[in-house]
């Protein structure tokens, strides 16, 4: 399989690529975020699980740049977090291509932004919608295409400039089951590929497990992370994954947590 001798040549699990220090986030009396800690080294898949309203897309929008900090540490690569930056993909629920533009024209859009040479970026564009398997629909419009083949598009794009870290926020949230199972299978064999160091926020609990090397668990608002639970299954995962004893202990745990705080998301 492709994915397996891929995942053979990642390079070895690096320092911590990511560390987040007592950060903490209000939004005038709202506290969405309180004393989060953690780090995350680069190359892995953290995957981060938890109720409506607990901060995860402050978290993760923090961790972009896209929303400023006043309390806490953020540090990329050992670097502060201060405004947005070119080292970091996101994508986010929808998969907001712009509707008049080709696939290919959407997955050139951050080389337009950011100013890249558009001849190398237009070669990277075709790489990576073949790396997406949308071969083939490069010149199709947006809605030519499901919504699985959307979102894969807009994984392309947040790889265009070639970030090391790649955030995504309830990317398949939309997408119905047999999709978004499909979804998972690539996005595996996309980080694989890529060596990327990925943070995914899912409502998905078999998902979480399914992707990530860690699962981080948060509390209710104001959101911390209230568990860190690594997944030892065996890589690459095919669905059968899901049958694993060690598979369901997890998805036990984090049930329980959630049955405790009185959520079920
Ligand atoms: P989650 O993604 O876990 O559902 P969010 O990070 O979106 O949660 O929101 C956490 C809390 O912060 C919520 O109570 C939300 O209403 C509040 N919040 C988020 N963004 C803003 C904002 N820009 N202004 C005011 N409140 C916000
Ligand atoms: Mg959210």
């Amino acid at each position: 399989m492709q994915a397996e001798a891929d995942t053979a040549v990642r390079p070895p699990r690096a320092s911590a690529h990511i560390r987040i220090a007592g950060l903490s986030k209000s939004f005038g009396d709202v506290r969405a975020l309180s004393d989060i800690d953690c780090s995350i080294d680069e190359g892995s898949f953290t995957s981060i699980v938890g109720p409506s309203g607990c901060g995860k897309s402050t978290l993760l929008r923090i961790l972009a740049g896209l929303l400023d900090y006043a309390e806490g540490e953020v540090l990329l690569g050992g670097q502060p977090v201060r405004g947005t930056r070119r080292d970091i993909g996101f994508v986010f629920q929808s998969s907001i291509l712009l509707p008049w533009r080709t696939i290919l024209d959407n997955v050139m859009l951050p080389a337009e932004v950011l100013g890249l040479d558009l001849r190398a970026a237009r070669e990277r564009a075709m790489q990576l919608l073949h790396m997406v398997r949308l071969d083939g629909f490069e010149d199709k419009l947006p809605r030519q295409l499901s919504g699985g083949m959307q979102q894969r598009a807009s994984i392309a794009r947040a790889l265009l400039h070639d970030p090391k870290i790649l955030l995504m926020d309830e990317p398949f949230g939309a997408l119905d089951a047999l999709t978004r199972e499909r979804m998972n299978l690539e996005l595996q064999r996309i980080w694989a590929e890529s060596g990327k160091t990925v943070v995914l926020i899912t409502h998905s609990i078999p998902e979480a497990i399914f992707l990530g090397d860690t699962v981080f668990v948060m509390t209710p608002r104001p959101g911390t992370i209230e568990r860190r639970i690594r997944v030892d299954l065996p890589r690459p995962r095919s669905m059968h994954a899901m049958a694993e004893p060690e598979f369901a202990r997890i998805a036990d745990e984090i049930r329980d947590m959630f049955s405790h705080t009185g959520s079920f998301d």
